[in-house]
Parts: C-alpha cells; structure tokens; sequence
C-alpha cells in the first residue's frame, strides 16, 4: 500500500506527526466504517476546494499582480495513474503554507463537525452528501482512498514559499513534512488519492468525466482531464 515507496522513506526522516482534533478523528472514523451509497460526493468536494482555491489567488492577483508569479495558468487537472492506483487532483490555486496544512486539515476544530455527525446519524446518505455545507468536505476523500497525500506550495506567503506535503492514512493521525523533492510545483496543490480495492471505478476516466459534468458543470475555471500510463 502506498503512494510512491521510494520517497515515502525520505519523508519520515524529516515528517512531523500531529493527532487530528478529537471530533475529526470520530468523523473519519465513520467515513471509514460505513457504507455508503454515495461515496462520489469527494470528488465534487475536491473540485470545489480547488475552485476556492484559484478564486482566492485571481482576486489577490488584482491588486498584487506579482500573485501570478510562477504561472498565470489558473486551472484544474485530473489524472489518472492506474499503475499506482492513484487519482491525482492538482490547482494552481493559492496553496497552503505548513501552518494551514496543520491547521485546515486536520488540527483546527470546525464548528460544522458535531453538526455533521448528527446529519450522518440520521440519514448517512443524505448527511454525507451535504458534507460541503458543513465545511468538512475535504474528509470524504478518506471515503474512497486509504492514503491520502497533499502536497502544496503558497507563493504568495513571503514566510513560507516552500513546498510541504501532508499525509495521512486517516486512522487518528497524520504527517506533515518539507517536500525532499523540492519545489517542483510552480504554485498551488496537488492531492493524491491511493484508492481502496472497492473504490476502483474512480480510475476509470470515463468514469471520472461523467462525475465532473454531474457535479462541477459550473466551476469557473477549466478542468483538464488527462492520462499518464505507463508501459
Ligand atoms: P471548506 O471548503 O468548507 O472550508 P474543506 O474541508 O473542504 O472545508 O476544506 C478545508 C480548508 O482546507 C479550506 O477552507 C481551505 O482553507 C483548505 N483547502 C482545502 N483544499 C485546498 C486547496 N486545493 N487549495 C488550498 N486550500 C485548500
Ligand atoms: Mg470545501
């Protein structure tokens, strides 16, 4: 299991581990646990964060042009890495500095979360596709894959600028560490999904394609949808 072994060991060297905060940890909890009907809502969940994302840096970039350093394309890409069993989501949004990683991610208590929890209680399905109005949507990616890696670069923080990755298997606990490949991304983040056996039709593009016109039709920003195989 695993995302790409042969860096995942440079990684612990330098990774820091933190507890998520007690009411994440039972809310991934039960996103691992259950069944679920629907567990494609994550997908609409990371295009939306990624859309924030580049809406927040285009409106930086009115009255701070230098925002666009590094690239002007303000875009969405989803990829397919069947090899790897992974699905890649990747924006050239604003980024996230280590602290908001820590923070957005994981540590920071949302008020939305004990909310949540009681619309899973009463009906999981339905609960589970509104978890975007209750400001934990990034957790449903836990719905589909069994590690998760984000890496992320925010120009735009004169005192940050460098390139971290978080991850995390979502049992209670995730890493955040320096990227050891540097900073290989212009600006923005990359989210890395390893899939579970039963989430396996998420590697299908057509699949994905047909997702991405169901919920995303309306995101104001181009997706790009593409392949990489290997022979
Ligand atoms: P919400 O989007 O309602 O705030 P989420 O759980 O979906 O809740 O995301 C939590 C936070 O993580 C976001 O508010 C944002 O600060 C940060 N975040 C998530 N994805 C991204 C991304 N692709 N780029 C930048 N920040 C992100
Ligand atoms: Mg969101």
């Amino acid at each position: 299991m695993g995302l790409s072994p042969e860096d995942t060991s440079k990684l612990a060297e330098t990774a820091e581990t933190f507890a998520f905060q007690t009411e994440v940890s039972r809310m991934l909890h039960l996103i691992i646990n259950s069944v679920y009907k629907s567990k494609e809502v994550f997908l609409r969940e990371l295009i939306s964060n990624a859309s924030d994302a580049l809406d927040k840096l285009r409106f930086l970039s009115l009255t701070d042009h230098s925002a666009l350093a590094g690239t002007s394309d303000l875009q969405i890409n989803l990829r397919v890495d069947r090899d790897r069993r992974v699905l890649i989501i990747s924006d050239t949004g604003i980024g996230m500095s280590r602290n908001e990683l820590r923070d957005n991610l994981g540590t920071l208590a949302k008020s939305g979360t004990a909310e949540f929890l009681k619309a899973l209680e009463t009906d999981a399905d339905k609960g589970l596709g509104q978890i975007g109005q209750f400001g934990v949507g990034f957790y449903s990616v836990f719905l589909v894959a069994d590690h998760v890696r984000v890496t992320s670069r925010k120009t735009v923080d004169p005192e940050d600028g460098q390139q971290w990755v978080w991850e995390s298997e979502g049992d209670g606990a995730f890493a955040i560490a320096l990227d050891p490949r540097g900073s290989t991304l212009d600006r923005g983040t990359v989210i890395e999904l390893h899939l579970k056996d039963e989430a396996e039709d998420f590697l299908n593009e057509t699949m994905i394609e047909k997702l991405v016109h169901k919920h995303s039709q309306f995101v104001n920003f181009p997706i790009h949808l593409w392949s990489k195989r290997t022979e």
